[in-house]
């Protein structure tokens, strides 16, 4: 019988969690190499679209996120000031029915919570940061900031927006900044003293906007995040605390809900939001890139760690039943599936007009990735 194969991923994301579970769901020996001491439930919201949820259902994790996500019966699209409405888009029973699986509001840190669940605890490596890779005919070598090393037979580079694993390939290029920054603050519904909000709602501005959703099933957490113009990101952290009072000042003349809502929440972070064009190639030798590594987006479609989820269901697929002369076709196969619809979407994301007043939506949202089909990659692609 032909050894398993043995598959570093690195960073334990979004993506290279999904990934290191659809893996060893297809008998794959997967572990996971993360930068980070222990994860923190950083305070933001995470939309989970029915294409996403098909994933977390085949890694055996639908249930539980059901159990605690908010299941929102629509989202309005409202202009900013006067609250009229542009689009009511039904989700609730409606998209489950004609996409397969809900439409899920949650926290970040309890669906990576739940993320981690689904890998054990021994293939995951905290405080291993790549710093080299070393790619031979038989194998990679990977080098970590401790001076420690690992070995594989393919590496794959979960490492988000700011990649090692890109640069290492690929060479330095920096992702461009979008010019906006996204305040995002996660707070108890309770502050809002008996008040409530509509389900999910974004309220469109002339150069900004805010999202408000629940995150939780019992709505007692509330979450907002904005798109803010801010001309320089000069700081290094892509992440800081932001100054509530400012944020409250750059949505004067917002409705009166959104005041509200602002006036509650006790603190905020700000995120700068970058991006990347579509990319000439997501691999190279032995080393594969999935997620933000490859096609980092916008906020504006609520679709990157969702596509960061297909990339995982998709590249499990491709990997199934290879050995370790196949890994390189695997990837042509796995870039020729994914990359039509992820630049498409790092398109429409760019352009910010998701769900304001059209709903031809169903492209993404009835997408699954264990049904499309794999696609056959150029000729030259292939080793
Ligand atoms: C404001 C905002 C709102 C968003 N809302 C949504 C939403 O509602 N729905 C949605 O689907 N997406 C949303 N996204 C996008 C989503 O957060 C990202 O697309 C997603 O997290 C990408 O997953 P990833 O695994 O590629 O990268 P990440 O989740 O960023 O994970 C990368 C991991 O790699 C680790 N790492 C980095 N470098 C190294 C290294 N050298 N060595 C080892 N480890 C390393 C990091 O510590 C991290 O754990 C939002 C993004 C923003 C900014």
């Amino acid at each position: 019988m032909a050894k398993a194969l043995r598959v570093a991923i690195v960073g334990a994301g979004m993506g290279g969690l999904t990934a290191a579970a659809t893996l060893r769901r297809a008998g794959i020996d997967a572990e996971i190499y993360e930068q980070a001491p222990a994860f923190s439930r950083l305070g933001a919201g995470i939309q989970m679209s029915p294409n996403a949820v098909k994933v977390l259902r085949a890694i055996g994790l639908e249930d539980k996120v059901r159990d605690i996500a908010f299941r929102p019966e629509r989202q309005f699209s409202r202009v900013w000031d006067s609250g009229d409405v542009n689009l009511e888009y039904p989700f609730g029973d409606t998209i489950e029915e004609r996409c397969g699986a809900p439409y899920l509001l949650m926290h970040r840190g309890d669906l990576h919570a739940l993320l981690t669940t689904a890998v054990p605890d021994a293939a995951v490596h905290r405080s291993k940061k790549l710093v080299d890779l070393e790619q031979a005919a038989t194998g990679v070598r990977l080098v970590f900031e401790d001076g420690s090393t690992a070995e594989a037979d393919a590496v794959i580079g979960a490492d988000g927006v700011h990649s090692r694993v890109r640069e290492l390939l690929f060479g330095r290029e920096a992702p461009h900044y979008s010019g906006r920054v996204a305040h995002r603050s996660t707070f108890p519904a309770a502050r809002l003293n008996g008040k409530t909000i509509d389900d999910c709602t974004k309220w469109w501005g002339e150069d900004r906007h805010i999202v408000v959703y629940y995150t939780t099933r019992k709505r007692d957490e509330i979450y907002f995040v904005t798109s803010v113009p801010e001309p320089a990101w000069t700081e290094e952290s892509w992440s800081l605390k932001a100054d509530v009072e400012s944020l409250r000042a750059a949505f004067t003349g917002f409705h009166p809900t959104v005041k509200m809502v602002l006036d509650a929440c006790p603190e905020v972070h700000k995120w700068a939001i970058f991006e990347r064009d579509p990319m000439a190639a997501w691999s190279k030798g032995r080393t594969v890139l999935i997620g933000d590594a490859c096609h980092p987006m916008t906020p504006y479609m609520a679709q990157g760690a969702a596509t960061a989820m297909e990339d995982a269901a998709v590249l499990a697929r491709c990997l199934e039943g290879v050995d370790r002369d196949g890994i390189t076709d695997a990837f042509a196969t796995f870039e020729a599936t994914r990359k039509e619809r992820t630049s498409k979407i790092q398109h429409v994301s760019h352009m910010n007009v998701w769900l304001h007043r059209s709903s031809d939506t169903d492209w993404v949202f009835a997408y699954d990735p264990w049904n499309e089909p794999l696609a056959k990659p150029p000729v030259a692609a292939l080793s």
